[in-house]
């Protein structure tokens, strides 16, 4: 039988995305190719709502964007201020730290965010080039408002740079607008195509800031001297080359940000706040605990549940792989043995949804957690109906 893959990303893909794959692969300076990438470029910024942003699309996953953003910005010394809410904060850490930089990580207590005063304190103490903000870490399924933080970093005369990994296109986002100068992603989660691409949106100040370094960028692949002419020419529509695009993959994402485009960014985003909402619901129903201490920090892409006592995680995604159903273990290091995750994002439907409360029940059950058979299903549709 088919499986329904519900992991925090990859995730399951439009088939008009998949189709769009499969076709033969053409020259990567081919007019129609040309026309596809550039055209991918222009939809970025609709859905990065940046008109400004210089747009990338390079062969690669997250973690080359998370690697891009750092390798370009930063040089050797300058203070960069981590606020992390999980693995992934500490992973850019890992990144800056590569590149010399003098990182600050200002941890969240498990399942919190760091306040924002915390954050005003430490942009007081010295003067940071830059912060990174993971908008939604998921490993612990908590979701962070760039908003006051963009706000700080400007105040403080800090670059903002957003790990949108597990949010673009899935979360609200207004990258002009909020003034974030630097939101990535990849390819897998809400953007709705296969691994394979790294995205960043860079804004014009960030674009200055990287003319004006004062050493070259110590990373060859990463570095935007390479990169920048070839966006630019893909835009207006001429042949170009430095590395070859990954073609079919960008294919793909030319119809993916088409059908975002066509939803519509916004009303997108409500379907995955009132999908995640009523799910969140229904979790509670069976008296599980999510990994947010409080549901205002909680991910409306993906969410992380506590195993409830007695339950084993080994025999509980198991007994859901047997009903079809693909859920994701725990990845906090510290934690993993004790929670799972379920991704709800990208092309998501109530169905799929319904699909995992009914295996989940089913899994509870037969592993003796005490629940009403039905309950979570009823508290979705009654939420979702709402
Ligand atoms: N940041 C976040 C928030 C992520 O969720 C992920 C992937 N799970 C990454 C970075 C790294 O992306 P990738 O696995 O594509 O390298």
């Amino acid at each position: 039988a088919r499986k329904l893959l519900m992991i925090p990303g990859p995730i399951e893909f439009e088939p008009e995305v998949l189709q769009a794959m499969g076709i033969p692969t053409t020259s990567h300076v081919a007019p129609d190719f040309i026309e596809i990438f550039g055209k991918s470029l222009e939809l970025m910024r609709e859905v990065w709502m940046s008109p400004k942003g210089q747009p990338f699309i390079v062969a690669g996953t997250g973690t080359l964007a998370m690697d891009m953003a750092a390798a370009n910005l930063i040089e050797r010394g300058d203070n960069v201020l981590v606020i992390s809410s999980g693995y992934f904060g500490k992973r850019f850490k890992d990144i800056l730290d590569r590149y010399g930089a003098n990182t600050t990580l200002l941890e969240a207590p498990l399942g919190e965010i760091a306040p924002l005063e915390a954050i005003e304190n430490e942009l007081k103490n010295k003067q940071y080039k830059a912060l990174t903000i993971t908008h939604v870490d998921t490993s612990t399924g908590i979701i962070v408002d760039p908003k006051p933080i963009a706000q700080l970093a400007k105040k403080y005369n800090a670059l903002s740079i957003l790990d949108g990994v597990c949010s673009v296109a899935g979360e609200e986002l207004n990258q002009d607008e909020w003034e974030l100068d630097v939101v990535l992603t990849a390819s897998q989660k809400a953007i709705g195509v296969p691994p394979g691409l790294a995205l960043l949106m860079v804004s014009e100040k960030a674009m200055q800031v990287w003319k004006n370094r004062k050493t070259p960028v110590p990373n060859y692949y990463a570095d935007w001297t390479n990169w920048l002419p070839i966006m630019k020419a893909y835009e207006e529509r001429r042949p170009s080359y430095f590395g070859t695009p990954a073609v079919n993959l960008i294919v793909a994402l030319e119809t993916s940000l088409k059908i975002i485009c066509k939803e519509g960014i916004e009303k997108r985003v409500k379907r995955h706040q009132s999908l995640a909402k009523a799910f969140r619901a229904a979790i509670a129903s069976l008296n599980l605990t999510i990994l947010p201490k409080t549901t205002e920090i909680a991910a409306n892409t993906l969410t992380a549940v506590y195993y409830p006592e007695g339950v084993d995680g080994a025999a509980l995604s198991s007994k859901m792989v047997d009903s079809n159903v693909i859920i994701a273990g725990g990845l906090l290091p510290e934690i993993k043995a004790t929670y799972f995750r379920i991704g709800h994002m990208g092309s998501v439907s109530p169905n799929d949804l319904l699909a995992v409360l009914g295996a989940l029940e089913r899994a509870l059950s037969e592993l003796g957690h005490p629940l009403e058979i039905g309950k979570s299903l009823q508290t979705f549709q009654i939420e979702l109906l709402k």
